[in-house]
């Protein structure tokens, strides 16, 4: 291959010829996206062929980018400068993800990726998930009532260990169909969360003592330390949901003699609840990704605590239907869970780029 091919000796550097450039077009048509070049006068300049098939042949060089797209919100985006966005297109009435660039001389680099076919497998998934959930409901609870008529009768020893082991897997299973049938209603926006001012500190102790019996078992004290009359603005079954997912995974990480402390505090704008426990923490690898489905750090140990690695992406959705941000901090002492809330004296939407009220 002449790309690779070595010379013995080099050659003297004034006999050297200067470097040819990479001919644009051949850089625009091996990305993989729709890609063009926007001159300085803002009309395209260069465009591959994914570009010109998006957009229909002669459609889009020598026009400009409101011209080609008809989308006002990309045009004004690109002359703010760099950006990336999913973007409604109304010439071909599809969702895109936009990047821009600048390049040198005024020119900038547009890149457009189609999303019609990942929010169609997307949708296809999700419609999927809760119909599979729904139709497990019916025989996963028959399999659980069935066993536990079976374990209050006389049974040898045997056949009730044998049926122990159904038990405790429908169960299982039964918190799984839920969990992914909770998740879906919130993915299909069917949960709408209804806002109500509500007291932190009496709501936290009334959660709380859900889990003083199992936190025992494991000589693991749980409290609370809220300022009295501390509200938030939330949805209560869900905000409920949040924080008793919360509370059980600290409870369940943390080992025996250990503690969980939920805290609340305003913090400009916004409530922000965490739950604190003194478990064996979170790697920095997985910290990011915890919220995703499914997602384990430890799967053996979160498999055998009974979790459905489910529990964290509910947290997310619920918060995120609210208006709200929530995140992990974590070290060796421990994980600290917190999540955001818009207290009743603020109107804010509280985001993870908050820039003021919305
Ligand atoms: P699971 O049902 O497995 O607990 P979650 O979605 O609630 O699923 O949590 C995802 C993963 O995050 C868990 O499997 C566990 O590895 C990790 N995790 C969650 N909470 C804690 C915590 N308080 N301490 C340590 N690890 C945690």
């Amino acid at each position: 291959m002449a790309l690779f091919r070595r010379k013995s000796a080099p050659e003297p550097l004034a006999a050297r010829a200067p470097e040819p450039e990479v001919p644009q077009q051949a850089v625009l048509d091996a990305l993989p996206d729709a890609a063009g070049v926007l001159g300085p006068d803002g009309r395209f300049a260069a465009a591959n062929a994914a570009m010109e098939s998006l957009f229909g042949a002669g459609r889009v060089l020598g026009r400009s980018l409101l011209e080609t797209t008809r989308s006002k919100e990309l045009a004004d985006a690109l002359e703010q400068g760099p950006f990336e966005a999913e973007v409604h297109l109304p010439a071909l009435q599809k969702q895109v993800l936009a990047r821009a660039r600048p390049l040198s001389h005024g020119r900038a680099l547009l890149l457009l990726r189609d999303l019609t076919e990942a929010k169609r497998l997307e949708a296809v998934r999700r419609d999927f998930i809760a119909n599979a959930s729904h139709e497990l409901r019916t025989p996963v609870s028959a399999l659980k009532g069935a066993a536990e008529t079976l374990l209050s009768m006389p049974l040898d020893a045997d056949a009730k260990s044998f049926v122990h082991i159904v038990s405790r897997h429908a169960e299982r299973l039964a918190r799984l169909t839920q969990d992914l049938l909770d998740l879906s209603r919130l993915e299909t926006g069917l949960f709408r969360p209804s806002a109500e001012t509500l007291e932190l500190a009496p709501f936290v102790e009334g959660l709380i003592e859900l889990f003083v019996e199992v936190a025992s078992k494991k000589q693991i004290s749980v409290g609370a330390d809220i300022p009295p009359g501390l509200r938030c603005r939330a949805d209560r079954r869900a905000l409920e949901q949040m924080l008793v997912n919360l509370l059980d995974n600290a409870v369940k990480y943390t080992p025996q003699g250990g503690r969980v402390t939920v805290l609340a505090d305003d913090v400009g704008g916004a409530v922000e609840i965490s739950v604190l426990d003194t478990g064996p923490g979170i790697e920095d690898r997985h910290r990011e990704r915890i919220f995703e489905r499914f997602y384990r750090a430890d799967s053996g140990r979160a498999r055998e605590s009974g979790g459905t690695g489910l529990g964290l992406a509910i947290v997310k959705h619920l918060t995120q239907a609210q208006g709200g941000t929530v995140g992990v901090q974590s070290g060796r002492g421990g994980s600290r869970f917190w999540i955001r809330l818009p207290s009743p004296s603020s109107n804010a939407v509280v985001t993870e780029t908050s820039r003021g009220p919305a």
